[in-house]
């Protein structure tokens, strides 16, 4: 299939050879004919997956066609949950749209308000926002959304997840009854079902993908135990002695993250810290200067790394494990994409056992130990099992408009490979050591691809 036979027009088309995409991603083949034809549309579909083309394509098409947006006035509204992903997708919206007259602003929290209210004062054919942002230029008149025809919820789940669904019914209270919905979600959890209730029409197009290029995407994972105090000297002995260029670290608190930047800082390592305390500057800057190879590691919380789009990342470390099992596959998510390798290295103290042990079981697979010499922990991290009532791998499945009344459903196969075949270049670290381990075998087989919960039967 190409970008041809979808239904947009060769301004949009040109835009898109521009990019150098050849074929529509299946996210991309779903989602635009659909959209074209005014339907609404809920996908479960991650970052990875070109979903945001998917959205932004067809906008931009149906939009192309009306009238512009008068003053004040709004036609498209993207919601998404952080300002990177804000940035993100108001930068692709410019992208696609540079040969069609549409306007386009994005709005985000963090920043000064009155330049925002200026830029919509113009009025904006595409407005991307956080939600918390844009009711406070709602409740000051800055936006109205009169003219407002399609409404899209991007990253649905997060959304749900950092508290904003207060936020989001109060601005749906505001938005015509009489408009196209897009929903795009990682997963489809019953909160997000019960969300989309009140949002999305009768009868919307529903389905699920996978990530792009998952076939080619290889991520080796490993395990470093390590005792806790050590844990900054043996990341730095590994960035050092591995080479590692460019490295995505995973914090649990953004004092942690800001620790560590600079701890490798003073060790001549340049590291930037990226989380929500940070000014919108800041942390665009330490964005932008870490996919130029300026900042050798990013150092990041969950939140603030969540939609990052950081193409071919080589290194993932995660220097605490999350408490959330399922973080850890998106966390590992970012590296590897995109048909790239990628090393994915948890350094586990024996505190984090217990959420080592659910990561596991969550991916069906005990992770590969490696010590590294000279940091072999005194507290030992006890071996692991898997639990015998071995859960079945959930198929990728179609989100089912039936099962509105809280069954999980359409849960997309995440983007990770096997760590069983080892790929060039992402080999065991020097000064580290594979170590027979008492729990099981170093690799018990190929399934973190399709790591996620069995679906709840109910
Ligand atoms: P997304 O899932 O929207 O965050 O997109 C992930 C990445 O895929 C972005 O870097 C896009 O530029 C890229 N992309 C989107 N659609 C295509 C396509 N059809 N062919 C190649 N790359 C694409």
């Amino acid at each position: 299939m190409s970008f041809t036979s979808l239904g947009l027009s060769e301004p949009i088309l040109k835009a898109v050879a521009e990019e150098g995409y050849e074929t529509p991603s299946p996210v991309q083949a779903k989602a635009i004919p659909a959209v074209l034809e005014g339907r609404d549309v809920m996908a479960a579909a991650q970052t990875g997956t070109g979903k945001t083309a998917g959205f932004t394509l067809p906008i931009l098409e149906r939009l192309s066609h009306g009238a512009p947006a008068k003053p004040n006035q709004v036609r498209a509204l993207i919601l998404t949950p952080t300002r990177e992903l804000a940035a993100q997708v108001g930068e692709s919206v410019r992208t696609y749209g540079k040969h069609i007259r549409l306007s386009s602003t994005i709005v985000f929290g963090g920043v000064k308000i009155n330049p925002q209210m200026m830029r919509l004062r113009r009025g904006a054919d595409i407005l991307v926002a956080t939600p918390g942002r844009l009711l406070d230029l709602a409740n000051q008149n800055a936006v109205k959304f009169d003219q407002l025809e399609i409404l899209v919820l991007d990253e649905a789940d997060r959304m749900l997840d950092m508290g904003f669904i207060h936020d989001i019914r109060r601005i749906i209270q505001r938005l015509p009854k009489v408009r196209q919905n897009l929903l795009f979600s990682a997963t489809f959890s019953d909160d997000i079902r019960k969300l989309a209730k009140g949002i999305i029409n009768n009868d919307p197009i529903e389905f699920s993908v996978t990530p792009r290029n998952t076939t080619a995407t290889t991520v080796t994972q490993w395990i470093c135990p390590v005792d806790k105090r050590q844990k900054a000297l043996v990341l730095q002995q590994l960035i050092e002695e591995n080479n590692w260029h460019q490295v995505l670290v995973f914090m649990r608190t953004k004092h942690g993250a800001n620790k560590l930047a600079s701890f490798l800082e003073t060790k001549n390592i340049k590291a930037a810290a990226i989380h929500g305390n940070k000014s919108q500057g800041a942390r665009t800057k330490a964005l932008a200067d870490f996919k130029a190879g300026a900042v050798q590691v990013l150092v990041a919380t969950d939140i603030a790394a969540r939609g990052l789009d950081i193409d071919q990342l080589p290194q993932v470390v995660n220097f605490e494990l999350p408490n959330v099992p399922e973080d850890y596959v998106h966390r590992i998510g970012r590296t590897g994409r995109a048909g790239a390798t990628g090393q994915a290295v948890s350094l586990v103290s024996a505190d984090e056992f217990k959420q080592l042990s659910d990561i596991e079981n969550l991916i069906h697979k005990l992770l590969e130990r490696r010590f590294v010499d000279g940091f072999e922990p005194v507290h030992d991290l006890p071996a692991s099992r898997l639990n015998a009532r071995h859960r079945p791998e959930p198929r990728p499945k179609k989100p089912h408009s039936e099962h509105r009344d809280g069954q999980r459903s359409g849960e997309a196969a995440r983007g990770h490979k096997p760590a069983g075949s080892k790929p060039a270049g992402t080999g065991r670290p020097t000064g580290a050591r594979n170590k027979p381990r008492r729990g099981g075998p170093a690799s018990s087989g190929n399934r973190t691809g399709d790591a996620r919960p069995a679906p709840k039967s109910r």
